[in-house]
């Protein structure tokens, strides 16, 4: 499964961090810091961010996502911005079933399929996360846990969809709290879902994925996570609000 054939993709995801002006200035800042990078970098913040984070990074080759979306077009949904208003505004990325929504906000695979089948319906490419709690570690089910959401996500993905999907495994335990995945339990999970991708697609599209790891990221460890042959860049939390930190993770990738 040769690397090679996948472009890195390093996006953040600043949770519910920054206000308008504050993304602003933080992509002003990022900007220079990343221009020369040869990987994709995406930077996924707040809604109320987006439009000034388009604005910001505008010329760039920073592109912006959202970091959920709902699977109605539209509609009684009170609090919640569909894909197709994602697409209105020109958002082309969208993170879906992040591991907070999943614990904090009631996400499970079933709504995490439906938000995934809304957001290709609006031409945006998905940054699917999936990953295993810490239990789940402990009892040796990782991969078929990690398996099972990937599986159910892409339910009624057509191998053309596929290719406006990233997988971006982030084990729970590694999110936000400092511990990370050592690189190889992150290139064997990885390593995983390629295989799993493979069983559904074929061969081509499982070389063709593009799969992150995600989990306390930073630039003192990027690198060798990102040497791994399964690893294609990086989900980023903490580490995206730090524009030197940032571009050494995409110096890394690149
Ligand atoms: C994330 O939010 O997807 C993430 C990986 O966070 P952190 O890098 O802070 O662990």
């Amino acid at each position: 499964m040769n690397k090679a054939l996948r472009r890195p993709v390093i996006a953040g995801n600043w949770k519910m961090n920054q206000t308008p002006a504050e993304a602003k200035a933080l992509i002003e800042q990022m900007k220079p810091l990343v221009a020369d990078a040869d990987c994709d970098v995406v930077l996924c913040v707040p809604y109320v961010d987006l439009q000034a984070a388009m604005e910001a990074a505008e010329g760039s080759n920073i592109r912006i996502g959202a970091e959920n979306c709902h699977w109605a077009q539209k509609g009684a949904f009170t609090g919640e911005v569909s894909a197709e208003m994602l697409k209105a505004m020109g958002v082309p990325y969208v993170i879906i079933g992040h591991s907070e929504r999943r614990q904090y906000f009631g996400e499970t695979d079933e709504t995490v399929q439906k938000r995934v089948r809304a957001a290709l319906d609006a031409g945006l490419t998905v940054i699917l996360c999936v990953g295993e709690y810490l239990q789940q570690r402990e009892q040796g089910i990782t991969e078929e846990v990690v398996r099972l959401q990937t599986k159910i996500a892409l339910g009624g993905v057509s191998a053309e969809e596929l290719k406006r999907i990233i997988i971006a495994y982030e084990p729970v335990w590694a999110i936000g709290t400092g511990k990370t995945a050592t690189a190889e339990q992150a290139n064997e999970v990885n390593h995983a879902i390629r295989v799993c991708v493979g069983e559904l697609y074929g061969k081509e599209a499982a070389d063709a994925l593009v799969v992150q790891y995600g989990g306390s990221m930073n630039a003192g460890n990027a690198k060798e996570l990102l040497a791994q042959p399964d690893v294609d860049g990086g989900l980023i939390g903490g580490a995206s609000l730090k524009a030197a930190d940032f571009s050494v993770i995409v110096g890394a990738a690149s």
